[in-house]
């Protein structure tokens, strides 16, 4: 491939964003000097926008302390429960605002808004532990295995993925600190040949398996938008979830699991081994092979999708795969400014101050990070994730190209935080991320299809930003 190698000054790096009037003075001291067009394009990860930054395997955007940085014990650390009164007081919100909607055929949250939305929702198939079987080789075939470099065999698969439906594709290796991402029972590493599961329930995967593959899917993000209910006795303004929008968050497991199904019985078909086990955090995985940043909701923020993907999803295998870096695009710094999802918490879980802190605040939290923690007992007794997807559907970061945040400005803030707080109240002033009105929650059983902004990537390509 030939290299073309340039120099770009900071007064063109700012005429090149449209900011070259604002160029004289702060703005211009803090916009970068890229000596080489190759450094300015620097993130070959994951196909990321030009602006986007690798950093060092195993060294994401987020101070770690290797010394408590632990896997995840469920025992020591388990998820809070929902707390008696507050699931009490729940049903009876929740009775006064579904049992009209159903009656009245509310928009967005009538009979026919639910079963849309159950219709696509956690259906799967989820594949087994240890993946579907592989097809059978045709007969002239028998006894071949695939075989190539780590660097064809995650592009391999990562051109398969995108045409099952992820967006977003990438690699670990199994190392002393890798393996902190994982619980910290349940599995363990062997010398076994095959994957087996003993009787104390209990998995053993073959240690060659040292490889993870690491893929997401899309998140509707249009649909998404359709579970935002105003409620004004909430901080935000903003309360519990239309089932109109609520199809997008169940219909993305689905394609989850399809994905991980169809990308398990190829690798098998390949010859190899895949396993699925002892993971529950999922943002590490994405946060150590480069889809994103952790962000203030404590989502994963990836520089496209924003947080409209859904989940970091994975299987371990034996086929050598090449680890993908974590990545760097000024997502903390957006975070420290934006708010917005903190904003339209119901529950106030998500801190409206500060910054990020080496202290959890609630069960649930694992430390040993400097990140964003979640108040997980105040978001549970809210009656979430499954009563509430606000701050997700909230972040600025996940408009398409043709938003507010648009990809001039995500790139700029992938540079500088200067310009921080103005994107955040562009954001605000427009308010992109708002409630639909009922006529237009109605209206959506009869929008016009061929003009519809399609939102999802089930092997339909990207959207162009
Ligand atoms: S899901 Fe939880 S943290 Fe997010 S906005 Fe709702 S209540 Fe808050
Ligand atoms: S809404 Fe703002 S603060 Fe929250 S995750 Fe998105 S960019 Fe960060």
């Amino acid at each position: 491939m030939s290299r073309f190698h340039s120099s770009v000054s900071r007064r063109d790096f700012m005429k090149g964003l449209g900011l070259a009037g604002v160029g004289v003075g702060a703005a211009a001291a803090a916009a970068p000097v890229f000596h080489d067009l190759d450094e300015l394009s620097s993130s070959v990860n994951q196909s990321h926008p030009w602006w986007v930054k690798d950093l060092e395997h195993e060294n994401p955007a987020v101070e770690i302390d290797w010394d408590t940085f632990k896997p995840f014990d469920n025992k020591k650390n388990p998820m809070p429960s929902i707390t008696p009164s507050a699931q009490a007081a729940n049903k009876v919100r929740d009775d006064d605002l579904q049992i009209p909607a159903f009656a009245n055929k509310t928009p967005g949250d009538s009979l026919r808004d639910y079963a849309f939305g159950t219709g696509s929702s956690f259906i799967g198939p989820d594949a087994p532990w240890d993946g579907p079987a592989g097809a059978a080789l045709p007969a002239n075939a028998k006894g071949v295995a695939w075989s190539d470099t780590p660097e064809n065999n995650l592009q391999m698969m990562r051109a398969a993925l995108h045409t099952y439906g992820a967006v977003l594709t990438g690699a670990l290796e199994v190392s002393d600190k890798t393996s902190r991402i994982f619980d910290a029972s349940g599995f363990v590493f062997d010398d076994s040949a095959i994957g087996t599961q003993d009787s104390s329930k209990v998995y053993h995967i073959p240690k060659k398996a040292k490889y993870m593959l690491t893929f997401a899917v899309k998140q509707n993000y249009i649909q998404s938008l359709h579970l935002l209910r105003e409620d004004s006795s909430y901080r935000g303004g903003y309360g519990t979830k239309l089932q109109l929008g609520n199809q997008a968050i169940g219909h993305a497991y689905s394609n989850s699991s399809q994905v991980g199904y169809m990308a398990m019985r190829m690798v098998k078909t390949l010859g190899y081994g895949a396993y699925k086990a002892g993971v529950r955090a999922n943002v590490p995985l994405g946060v150590f092979s480069g889809f994103g940043e952790q962000a203030r909701s404590t989502h994963l923020m990836t520089p496209r999708y924003g947080l409209m993907v859904r989940y970091t999803n994975y299987f371990f295998t034996d086929l050598p795969l090449a680890a993908t870096p974590p990545i760097d695009f000024g997502a903390h710094a957006f975070c420290n400014t934006c708010k917005r999802c903190a904003e339209r918490c119901p529950s106030e879980s998500i801190s409206l101050e500060g910054d990020r802190s080496w202290d959890t605040i609630s069960p649930g939290n694992r430390g040993g990070f400097k990140g964003w923690f979640m108040n997980w007992q105040t978001c549970i007794d809210f009656g979430s994730p499954g009563a509430c997807g606000n701050c997700q559907a909230t972040c600025p970061f996940n408009h398409p190209s043709d938003g507010v945040i648009h990809p001039i400005v995500r790139s700029t803030a992938a540079t500088t935080a200067l310009f921080d707080p103005f994107f955040a109240s562009m954001d605000r002033v427009f308010d992109y991320a708002k409630a639909k009105t009922p006529d237009e929650l109605e209206a959506w059983w009869s929008r016009d299809l061929d003009n519809w902004k399609a939102d999802t990537t089930l092997g339909a390509g990207k959207s162009m930003w």
